[in-house]
């Protein structure tokens, strides 16, 4: 049995400490016991620590929103993955749509993921496309998100790496909103085989999962028909009834 990441993405919720602490004691508390799924939570930068710190546990990993692409020096204002590393944090989310359309280029998410795992963090490397077209255009530019993203990053680092398939088209979505199910097996079909011109058999066991208004209720098709090997949760994380649904639904698939 393959292990499944649903992934939280909290973004910037929510307001306070207090309000991520009650979130978070929800989640935690609603857990059950699980048999074939990590569950990482990735808060705002500003409640990381205090989070971690409350939480003596091991079902719950906690990971970052971003990081920059130096670990230490004069650079106002940015995250080393180096000390995201030492606070603890597993993993860290890299291009995700909602950071690209802030201004990160291909380039520079490259720069920020060959840091990060070189730092001894697990990747969510976010790619995904804002329409489609009849043509098939998209598919060019997945491709191009993979192959500038991944530029010199090296076969040994491959079992830190995760990829995100996120359609900006679904993300923030409702529910019904989300990536078929056939679909989405396609793009994973289509993002394995780049994997695999890249770095031949092994780049085929590169987790995919999948995020844009995953939900409760497609949860359970997204992850069996679409073939995923997880979700990377937006809103619904935010409401820890359905977040824990999701963490159920996707325990007990194999
Ligand atoms: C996301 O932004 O990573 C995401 C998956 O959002 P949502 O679940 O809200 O669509």
């Amino acid at each position: 049995m393959r292990k499944k990441y649903i992934i939280a993405n909290w973004k910037m919720s929510p307001l306070s400490l207090r309000q991520a602490e009650s979130l978070f004691n929800k989640i935690k508390k609603g857990l059950p016991r699980l048999k074939n799924v990590s569950v990482i939570i990735c808060p705002p930068l500003v409640y990381l620590a205090e989070l971690m710190r409350s939480y003596s546990g091991r079902r719950i990993i906690f990971g970052a929103q971003n990081s920059f692409w130096e670990n230490v020096g004069p650079f106002t204002g940015e995250l080393s993955p180096h000390q995201l590393f030492e606070l603890g944090a597993e993993y860290v989310i890299l291009g995700h749509s909602e950071r690209r359309a802030l201004g990160e280029t291909n380039s520079l998410v490259n720069k920020k993921i060959k840091a990060a795992a070189g730092a001894g963090l697990n990747v969510v490397f976010c790619i995904g496309e804002k329409e489609r077209d009849e043509r098939g255009d998209y598919l060019g530019f997945i491709e191009k998100e993979i192959k500038e993203g991944l530029a010199g990053f090296s076969r040994e680092k491959l079992g830190r790496l995760l990829i995100a398939y996120e359609p900006i088209w679904a993300i923030g979505r409702a529910g019904d909103e989300a990536a078929s199910s056939d679909l989405l097996h396609q793009m994973k079909i289509f993002i394995l085989k780049i994997l695999k011109s890249l770095y031949g058999e092994r780049g085929m066991e590169v987790p995919i999962i999948y995020g844009g208004a995953s939900a409760p209720e497609n949860a359970r098709e997204l992850l069996s028909e679409g073939e995923v090997r997880g979700l990377l949760v937006g809103h619904q994380s935010l409401i820890p009834e359905n977040f824990i649904e999701i963490i159920k639904i996707a325990d007990s698939l194999k």
